[in-house]
């Protein structure tokens, strides 16, 4: 069993087959078929100089290198890291810069990363600019003598905007830029920006990849064998590894990454098509509905369209607060991406520090609930939304008999 990820051109097997095997062949110590949790810290040497490409786990552990190779091998790229959280690989990637350096991001760009950027990495001496992902002149102004890195998430939380990658990817190579893409909403399944033209690829494996709400993970994915070397120097120099329990359970979950991704899509489509007729809703974000303002490109660059929905509640505040807090379903809490349907009202948990007058202009109004749709039967997904939608005026519906019968 190698360490290393001699992964180029790996491109023999479809997806759902290399989810299953790839890094994944029997241990070859004693034939187990499912990948061992190796729970060691450090490997003995054979002799002085010679151990069998094991060292010490911070740098090297057999589970994690499996990992390693599987979502490398999804992504087609050449490399993957495994790293502690999705934050701690958003961090190896900006440990790539030096003071002075200069970020292009996303403006709605995942919280905690706003957060590492803003509250940990600007008082290094880096300095981030915010701007529309979709505008791709807006990131061509935003370029200085000082930029290194472009930072982007398609599709965005919690709005589902989309950036064109193919196109950012050529004015970051033409500028000599890093282009680093947040995939974790689409999963390589449904969007491999490596091929589209990103440097870099960086996932929350809390995610869709790990599928079951049970782990904290990241990784960081590359075909550059330069960014890869400094990539893995940090990787282990600043030592934010996830152990080996938790990458057999990200290995575990990547196993079932197609056939859950298909489920989350179509329940997600039921989903979304019921909301876009009901009277309670006023607007629907979804890539996959053709109102989405970019759905041509969600088409082409992407092979679907995931499992997240978010949509207006006609009412503000009181009717979204209304729903979020009476679904039996849909539970209410942050994250997103496992088998279990989960609901959040954006406004006033994932961006409640952020100012009303600054989250409004983004479409963050008060009325936002974000969906993360699972792999329930989506015949009751529905029914839990329906039955505590607000209805139009004259309608009669379950939740008001509910309240009224607690009334009385
Ligand atoms: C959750 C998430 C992160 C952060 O990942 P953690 O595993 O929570 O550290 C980063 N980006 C996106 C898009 C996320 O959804």
């Amino acid at each position: 069993m190698s360490q290393v990820n001699p992964t180029a051109g790996r491109q023999e097997y479809c997806f759902a087959t290399k989810a299953i095997h790839e890094g994944q062949e029997p241990d070859p110590s004693t034939g187990a078929l499912i990948t061992p949790i190796y729970q060691t810290s450090t490997f003995v040497l054979e002799e002085l100089g010679k151990n069998k490409g094991y060292q010490y786990a911070r740098t090297h552990n057999p589970t994690r290198s499996a990992l390693e190779e599987c979502l490398a091998s999804l992504e087609n790229a050449k490399y993957c890291l495994a790293s502690a959280s999705g934050l701690s690989a958003a961090a190896t990637v900006i440990n790539l810069l030096s003071a002075g350096d200069h970020v292009i991001v996303g403006e709605d760009v995942y919280g905690g990363v706003y957060r590492l950027f803003e509250k940990v990495f600007s008082r290094y001496g880096l300095t981030f600019t915010y701007i529309d992902g979709k505008d791709i002149d807006a990131i061509e102004r935003a370029i200085t003598p000082k930029t290194k890195l472009v930072w982007l998430e398609s599709p965005t939380n919690p709005l589902l905007r989309l950036a064109d990658l193919r196109k950012v990817g050529e004015l970051t190579k033409s500028r000599g830029l890093i282009f680093a893409v947040d995939n974790t909403f689409a999963t390589p399944y449904f969007q491999r920006p490596i091929e589209l033209g990103a440097d870099i690829v960086i996932h929350s494996t809390t995610k869709y990849i790990s599928g079951h709400s049970d782990i904290i993970g990241g990784a960081v994915v590359t075909s550059n064998d330069e960014l890869y070397e400094v990539l893995k120097f940090h990787n282990n120099a600043v030592g934010a590894v996830p152990g080996p329990f938790d990458c057999f359970l990200a290995l575990r979950g990547v196993k079932t990454l197609a056939l859950r991704m298909k489920e989350h899509q179509s329940n997600a489509f039921a989903v979304a098509r019921f909301l876009e007729q009901h009277p309670g809703i006023e607007e629907v974000y979804y890539p996959g509905l053709e109102s989405h303002p970019q759905y041509d490109l969600a088409r082409e660059q992407m092979k679907g369209f995931g499992g997240v929905v978010a949509c207006v509640v006609k009412g503000g505040i009181e009717a979204a607060r209304d729903v979020v807090s009476n679904t039996k379903l849909f539970q209410l809490a942050e994250s997103l991406g496992g088998v279990k349907s989960l609901i959040c009202h954006p406004a006033s948990m994932t961006h409640a520090p952020i100012p009303k007058e600054v989250r409004e202009p983004l479409g963050i109004v008060d009325g936002l609930i974000r969906l993360s749709v699972g792999i329930e039967e989506s015949e009751d997904l529905i029914r839990d939304l329906d039955a505590v939608l607000p209805r139009a005026k004259g309608f009669s519906n379950s939740n008001e008999k509910q309240l009224v019968g607690a009334n009385a």
